[in-house]
């Protein structure tokens, strides 16, 4: 095999966190590279997926063999709905490679990781609210307002005879919201499913007048949860909603048909899951490694040959070799515009080694400085501006 991606990425995390991502490319051969990146994907229920998030890797140009290795941090937002096997949303990290000669066909090789995005646990609230309710002649009143799942709620109730109520039912329900718009493919998903009301639990008590109605939250529910995202509302309007709400609903009833209803909403919050900590492969330092580059190259020089050709030279001046090097350029200008960019990958740049990259782009006399970007095995980017 000439070509190779092997994608390591974090199993796990929470909403507001970042998946650490490390990609690794094996070149047996020189290649020429066209593009290489890594994306968090949405899956979602109509199981359309969806490029959540994206970071580029590599750029359009010439490597030669040897192991790239990089590392990225996706951070997820806040906002994104956590993966639900139940609604069929699941996030997976990829990435992609591929290399292009001229007058050939385009080829990929690509490697995928999926991710669990888990919620946030919610804040702990401060009191205990209790909940009270009184309608004609109907009163029903809850101790608190949030329960775990497994606990028994009890509603108190006292009912006036002159109501005529002659049976009071509790109701547990959930009510689950989830709703998919993905307008990249014209139309709004065909898998948004309305409000659903679904009944968990009930109890009822004929001739009730003072008394307390036991009703018990199953031990395996969800928790209670509002998860709402949309892409760029200015763009594409892509928006996956996944809300879950509960309510105790009462129903005191009458010999007439009549009913009086009314729900006492309430939460149901279990504890949150513990996070294992990542591979250690991502927590052992990221530190000291980050600043080699910049000991081992300090500056560049620029020599013009000709119209738009520029000529660069750079030398290894760090006690050791550097491998997996990537070498990015673009000219600017005007502050404003870049020249279309060259990347340059060399598997490896021993110590001392002094590397020359020519560099062409048109109408280079609007240039106003060159932007350097070098990356290694285990470093963090390292820019470098260069002045003509
Ligand atoms: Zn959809």
């Amino acid at each position: 095999m000439s070509m190779e991606v092997i994608l390591d990425s974090d199993p796990r995390i929470s909403v507001g966190e970042s998946i650490k991502t490390e990609i690794n490319l094996k070149l047996d051969e020189p290649q020429k590279m066209w593009y290489g990146g890594v994306t968090l994907l949405s899956l979602r229920p109509c199981g359309k997926s969806f490029q959540l998030l994206k970071d580029d890797l590599f750029s359009e140009g010439i490597f030669t063999p040897g192991q790239y290795i990089r590392r990225r941090d996706l951070v997820v937002s806040p906002r994104v709905v956590p993966t639900n096997a139940d609604l069929n949303i699941s996030y997976a990290v990829r990435t992609n490679i591929s290399f292009k000669e001229p007058e050939k066909p385009e080829i990929s090789v690509f490697d995928e990781k999926t991710v669990e995005i888990i919620g946030r646990p919610p804040v702990a609230p401060d009191s205990i609210s209790p909940s009270e309710i009184s309608l004609r002649g109907m009163k029903v009143q809850l101790q608190k307002d949030i329960f775990k799942p497994g606990e028994e709620i009890h509603v108190s109730y006292q009912i006036e005879p002159s109501t005529g109520i002659n049976q009071i039912e509790a109701k547990l329900i959930q009510i689950q919201e989830t709703s998919c718009s993905c307008p990249s493919f014209r139309n709004i998903c065909s898998h948004n499913t309305p409000t659903s009301e679904k009944t968990i639990k009930r109890h009822s008590i004929d001739e009730p007048t003072l008394g307390s109605l036991k009703i018990q939250i199953p031990e395996s529910v969800s928790d209670t949860h509002d998860y709402q995202w949309t892409s760029d509302p200015l763009q594409s309007h892509n928006m996956l909603l996944d809300r879950l709400n509960w309510t105790i609903r009462l129903e005191g009833k009458r010999q007439s048909g009549q009913a009086l209803v009314f729900d006492v909403p309430i939460r149901v919050y279990s504890d949150f899951p513990k996070i294992e900590p990542s591979d250690q492969l991502f927590v052992e330092g990221r530190k000291g490694l980050e600043t080699y580059l910049q000991r081992a190259v300090k500056q560049i020089s620029h020599e013009r040959q000709g119209k738009d050709r520029n000529l660069f030279k750079l030398k290894n001046e760090g006690p050791r070799s550097l491998k997996g090097v990537t070498i990015k350029v673009a000219g600017i200008k005007r502050e404003l515009f870049e020249t279309k960019p060259q990347m340059t990958g060399y598997g490896e740049w021993k110590e001392g080694e002094e590397l020359s990259i020519c560099y062409e782009a048109k109408h280079t006399e609007d240039i106003s400085g060159f932007q350097f970007i070098l990356e290694a095995n285990g470093s963090l980017p390292h820019r470098i501006a260069v002045k003509p």
